[in-house]
């Protein structure tokens, strides 16, 4: 079954509500069955330019209500259009539909409370007559928004990540620019067409595809724009890091994320968040579980138990209902997964659940025996393996935990509270959860990496209206 639910038609760019017009186009494509689910007109670099005029032009200024209102009803009509929504999620990505139809409920909960915040001042007030050197006066604090940001997003979650970057922005009242993923443009052009019959005024909102030198390195390096902010890859990342020029810049980048599993762990908790960490999004998150760390005296029940428990990860096309885990993003990465899997292979890792692949579609696979300097487990694998590495010590755990050059986010099995509270100390990471996946999360807490995951500045709903927004103080006699 291959149910095409999605009609075919000509996506476009937007300058300010404005349809890119070109001759140019770029085809999308089902990671499942290569089918097109359809064709963008692409932007170049005099859009780019006038995106920038038309932020800067400015209109009619949004108060806090304006800003509510509009968030609010993009999140109304998000919910109208779940569907339509989640269909067209799952057939560029190769997601399953259960997968897309959870990323819609999550980009529900961002709009939900980003257009709460919008309401809420954060203002702060110091009395200067507390010392000696004090006068009778008081300063306050209020937020302004930024001239104009720019947002990139990655493939991953076509729909939240491009929710999580532009919404806070909005919230604040700061004009955006968004550079999509060209791997899954259509969600995030479909929720820009969703902002504007919401009522969002044009000059705060463009939505630009096209070829990276006429588009994000331009934008990236220009000095009107007041801010950068990029979740993606390490490399491309880092390359923004090192172009962007003075402006702020956040970087939300890959992750190496293990979930440990301490000999006192809940067997049955433990099986389950491995698979549900390493399978889930077809192991497509920044935060699924990448390495499985188990203790010495339990890992032979372990593997066993996941072994049973990754048979329930039913594998296939991802427009079935009964499918848990679809595509990953291209045949090339299935065949890059299939690759480090077969390194671990060769320094004496076993396959002991699937391992196969066709074109981009790559069985959950659960290797055992994954010795901790496999490339598969020093470097991001983005796909639904999970592998399995034996340890014996807590030190072992927290030492192998941390030697790879990623440090995002973390989970941790165990009954033990003192375990609990050294790992939470010990791991150099964004986030530890406890008893939890390391992509336990809601959508409003801070959330980001250090290392080469992030320069340790959060997003979240609320943080990241932090980040794109400044603060001014002013003070009065008092
Ligand atoms: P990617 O290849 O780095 O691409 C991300 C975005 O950057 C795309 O929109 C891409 O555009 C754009 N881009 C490419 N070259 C650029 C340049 N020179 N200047 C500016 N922008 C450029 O990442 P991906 O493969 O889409 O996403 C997967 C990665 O994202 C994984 O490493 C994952 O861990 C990470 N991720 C991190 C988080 C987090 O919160 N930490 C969350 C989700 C994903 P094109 O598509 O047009 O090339």
């Amino acid at each position: 079954m291959s149910a095409n639910t999605t009609q075919l038609k000509d996506w476009y760019g937007y300058v300010a509500g404005e349809k890119v017009v070109s001759d140019t186009f770029h085809e999308v494509k089902s990671p499942y069955d290569n089918r097109v689910v359809g064709r963008v007109v692409l932007a170049g670099k005099k859009d780019g330019e006038r995106a920038i005029e038309k932020a800067l032009a400015g209109g009619k200024k949004l108060n806090r209500y304006d800003r509510y209102t509009i968030i609010d009803r993009t999140r109304l009509l998000l919910v109208e259009r779940k569907e339509e929504f989640a269909q067209l999620i799952s057939a560029e990505s190769g997601l399953c539909i259960r997968d897309a139809r959870y990323e819609t409920g999550r980009a529900h909960d961002v709009l939900l409370f980003a257009a709460m915040e919008a309401l809420k001042d954060d203002g702060q007030i110091f009395s200067c007559d507390i010392s000696p050197n004090g006068k009778a006066r008081k300063i306050f604090t209020l937020r302004e928004p930024l001239t104009l940001a720019l947002c990139i997003t990655p493939f991953n979650h076509p729909l939240n990540q491009v929710v999580h970057k532009i919404i806070p922005a909005i919230a604040v009242g700061t004009p955006v620019i968004l550079k999509p993923s060209e791997k899954t443009p259509l969600t995030a052009i479909k929720l820009v067409e969703l902002l504007y019959e919401a009522g969002l005024p044009p000059y705060m909102l463009s939505v630009l595809l096209g070829p990276t030198k006429e588009i994000a390195e331009p934008l990236t390096q220009d000095p009107r724009i007041e801010l950068v902010s990029f979740t993606g890859s390490v490399a491309v990342g880092k390359h923004i890091a090192s172009t962007a020029g003075y402006k702020k810049v956040i970087l939300e980048l890959g992750g190496n994320d293990p979930l440990i599993v301490l000999e006192d762990a809940d067997m049955k908790l433990a099986v389950t968040l491995a698979a549900e960490g390493s399978f889930k999004n077809s192991g497509q998150r920044c935060t699924a579980v990448k390495r499985i760390l188990v203790q010495e005296s339990i890992y032979d029940r372990f593997v066993e138990e996941l072994v049973k428990k990754a048979a329930d990860y039913v594998s296939g096309d991802p427009a079935d209902e009964n499918t848990i885990v679809g595509t990953v993003i291209d045949e090339a990465s299935a065949i890059y997964l299939e690759t480090v899997a077969k390194e671990a292979v060769a320094l004496g890792a076993k396959i002991v659940f699937g391992g196969k692949r066709s074109g981009a579609l790559l069985q959950p696979t659960v290797i055992a025996d994954v010795p901790p300097t496999a490339r598969m487990v020093v470097q991001e694998s983005f796909g639904p393996l999970a592998p399995v590495i034996k340890f014996k010590t807590i030190e072992e755990a927290i030492e192998i935990s941390n030697s790879t050059a990623f440090g995002l986010s973390s989970g941790v099995v165990t009954n033990n509270m003192q375990h609990a509270i050294r790992l939470v100390k010990e791991l150099r990471m964004g986030t530890v959860n406890i008893n939890e996946v390391p992509g336990y999360r809601i959508e409003s807490s801070p959330f980001g990496g250090v290392k080469d995951s992030g320069l340790g500045i959060k997003e979240g709903v609320i943080e990241a209206m932090k980040c794109f927004s400044y603060v001014k103080t002013y003070s009065l006699p008092w």
